[in-house]
């Protein structure tokens, strides 16, 4: 088999959707590259990464879940369960399958097992439909009740129809709207579901019948609200209705579950595969989205996967990365039977494809990341590219030589 050690750790801070972390795992002169969940605390994520590089440095890097364990099993008694830990554990775990195709001279699809497609298909996150055509985040939302508002709606998912994606996800929550009349409680007004419905009729009378439309609901609702929110929700054959209640109480998602027939999904904001065997357990999902990123990898991806497999549950990985978290979920979702759809939150980002070279083409070609047989996940950073977006606030540079 020959020898090979991981010898050292480097990093990069960048914002893409968010101040992300990219990680560089290296064996001698051969690097392997992952990415860390994009939000939250991005020097604390660089320090945990950091803290666990001496418990992968000497180790055979073609040892995936063995090293996996070793850091998850670790950090136990110091919350390794969840947060920011895992988080870290999850850009390294990234980095050590990219490095170990390469190492082996495998797409990292074919070290998880192998193919049942070589396309993934992607939706296109719209955001609460604040990102324009022109590519820019505008300050207010639209209002469904007004003709502008309602064409708003539409020029957003056309745009991304037009770029060949099939599958939306819109934000209903409208977190900063005038309707809301309390900044704390959970409820929702009668006026505020007239909204939601009034946006999700714009929007399907926008894309008709053939386009899958998701709406997330960002965990904000109580009981209740959520249950009248989703029942008005029926009559427009969602894909799915994501986070309508906060994360930490599954019986209260399985309860939203029972009281309407709109598909539950959830997982965001669950951690390893212990949380979502809780989620199993409880009932509480129709469909499951991990985010690979942030959760703990591609390996605690694939067993979610096979979990969910065992209850007849599609999954459908939650994704706000650059390209290389991007494309690592992309191998993953390759290699499992009961894939669907995953995330793409990159629409109004025109430096997203520049920031690597990748096997496959443009990592995003219409609605789908087409993956190739080029050794480990198939891209090459393009470092002058990071350079233009490093998050400079966090001090941590890009792959900073003398950090
Ligand atoms: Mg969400």
């Amino acid at each position: 088999l020959g020898s090979a050690r991981v010898t050292r750790i480097d990093t990069a801070a960048v914002r893409v959707v968010g101040p992300c972390l990219i990680v560089r795992v290296w064996a001698g002169d051969v690097y392997g590259v992952g990415e860390c969940y994009p939000s939250g605390p991005v020097r604390a994520v660089d320090a945990a990464v950091r803290g666990l590089t001496e418990l992968v440095v000497g180790e055979d890097p073609r040892d995936v879940h063995r090293l996996y364990e070793k850091m998850r099993r670790w950090q136990i008694f110091n919350g390794g369960q969840a947060g920011t830990i895992v988080t870290a554990i999850s850009g390294i775990e990234l980095a050590l399958w990219d490095l170990a195709g390469k190492l082996l001279g495998a797409p990292v699809y074919q070290l998880l097992g192998g193919a049942f497609r070589t396309e993934v298909r992607l939706y296109a996150d719209c955001n609460a439909g604040t990102v324009d055509a022109a590519g820019h985040h505008t300050s207010a939302l639209p209002d469904p009740a007004t003709p502008d508002g309602r064409a708003a709606f539409a020029r957003v998912a056309a745009t991304a129809r037009d770029r060949g994606f099939t599958a939306l996800k819109f934000d209903v929550d409208d977190v900063y709207g005038a309707l809301r009349r309390d900044e704390w409680n959970r409820s929702l007004s009668r006026a505020q579901i007239d909204r939601m419905v009034g946006q999700v009729s714009a929007i399907r009378e926008a894309v008709g019948d053939q386009m899958d439309l998701a709406i997330d609901m960002h965990a904000r609702f109580d009981v209740p609200s959520a249950i009248r929110a989703a029942r008005a929700l029926e009559p427009f054959d969602l894909m799915w209705l994501e986070e309508p209640v906060p994360p930490e109480n599954l019986a209260a998602l399985a309860e939203v579950r029972r009281a309407t027939s709109v598909p539950i999904c959830a997982g965001e904001n669950l951690y390893t595969r212990f949380e979502f065997l809780d989620l199993f357990k409880a009932g509480a999902v129709d469909c499951v989205m991990p985010d690979v990123a942030k959760f703990g990898g591609l390996g605690e991806g694939r067993r979610v996967a096979d979990l969910a497999e065992l209850h007849y549950l599609p999954f459908a990985p939650h994704n706000v990365s650059g390209p290389v978290g991007t494309v690592a979920a992309a191998h993953l979702c390759a290699a499992v039977s009961n894939f669907t759809v995953l995330e793409y939150h990159a629409m109004d980002l025109d430096f997203f494809e520049g920031l690597v070279r990748y096997a496959g083409g443009p990592v995003v070609r219409d609605g789908y990341v087409h993956l190739s047989d080029a050794p480990g996940f198939g891209l090459e950073l393009n470092e002058d590219a990071l350079r233009a977006v490093e998050h400079t606030r966090s001090g941590i540079g890009v792959f900073a030589p003398d950090r």
